[in-house]
Formats: C-alpha cells, structure tokens, sequence
C-alpha cells in the first residue's frame, strides 16, 4: 500500500507525540517497542538525514535500472564482482572495472524477516532482507518481494528484479521467488 509524503510524515509526528505524551505520564523517557514491549530508550535529539552520495562513476547501474536491467562491475584482473557495483577494485586498486549484467538468478543463503522497523522504515509492511548466491558466484543482500513470506526457505531459487520502491516511486533492485 502506497502512502504519501504527507500521511508519513503524519505517522511520525503521531509516533512523537505518543512518547511525549508517555514520557510526561512516566518521568522518563522510555517507551515500549510494539511488538516486544521491550523497553526503548528515546534519545532526547531529533535528527533529520538524508544523505547525497556521489555517484558518477556508477552512474550506468542507475541508467541500467531505468531500463529494467541491473549490472555489476567486475575486476578484470581478479575476476571479482562487485554488488551494488563500485567504481574500483578494493583488492587490486584497479579503476578500470568492467560493467556486466547480471543475470539475476540465484538461490537465497539466509533471510530475515523485519517486523521490528527502524522509525525511518514505519512506513514500509513488513519485509524480508534476504542473501543471494547469484549464478555468477556472488553474493547480494537486498528486499525480497513475496506475497508469500512462509514460503520462504534457504536453497529457494530466486531471481533479481527491478521494481519501484514505494511509496518512493524510484527504480530498485528486489529479489523474488523464481
Ligand atoms: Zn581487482
């Protein structure tokens, strides 16, 4: 289900004022976390990030998202993939990496279902953050998008795809069942 900047935005003041609300009743600052109940410090700041991050030597992997493909760069010397790409090689220094497309099928190793969301996530249903070994030999972290979270079992064949995230709107990578 998709939601707005404005009806996040309201979650959160409405999370707020609940712990103000609380920590007045209370003397503390301590609320208890949904699900557990387990008690939760609130730090007193109130912090706003958002993070630009430069991207021109990975530019392509974006271009690449938009077009419904997803690439990774590749060592040429050593032969190594880099998932999200990056634009050097850490292990050999090597600027010149080459760009391949993956070809998004792999197998899930482990996952971990999130029903406990940082505040920044609240807006999101729960979701499963899963590694997958890929065909080509590496491994990748990210969302996977099922309609059925039961099913989900290591040695699951699965299969990288680009959807939307949202409510954001933009472009991502997500594995799925196969
Ligand atoms: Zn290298």
């Amino acid at each position: 289900m998709a939601q707005s900047r404005e009806q996040i935005e309201q979650m959160v003041n409405q999370w707020l004022k609940y712990v103000e609300e609380l920590m007045k009743n209370e003397g503390l600052p301590i609320v208890p976390e949904e699900k557990t109940g387990d008690p939760l410090w609130v730090d007193v700041r109130e912090m706003r990030l958002k993070y630009l991050i430069p991207v021109k030597r990975i530019k392509k992997f974006f271009d690449g998202l938009r077009e419904g493909k997803i690439y990774a760069t590749r060592c040429p010397v050593k032969g190594i993939y880099y998932f999200p790409p990056q634009a050097d090689c850490p292990a050999c220094m090597d600027e010149n990496l080459e760009w391949v497309e993956v070809k998004g099928e792999g197998e899930i190793l482990t996952f971990t279902k999130i029903n406990v969301k940082p505040l920044s996530f609240i807006h999101y249903p729960d979701y499963i953050v899963a590694i997958a070994r890929m065909s080509e030999g590496f491994n990748i972290l990210c969302w996977l998008s099922t309609d059925k979270p039961d099913e989900v079992k290591p040695g699951m064949k699965v299969r990288l795809v680009v959807k939307r995230r949202e409510p954001e709107g933009f472009f991502s990578y997500y594995l799925e069942p196969a």
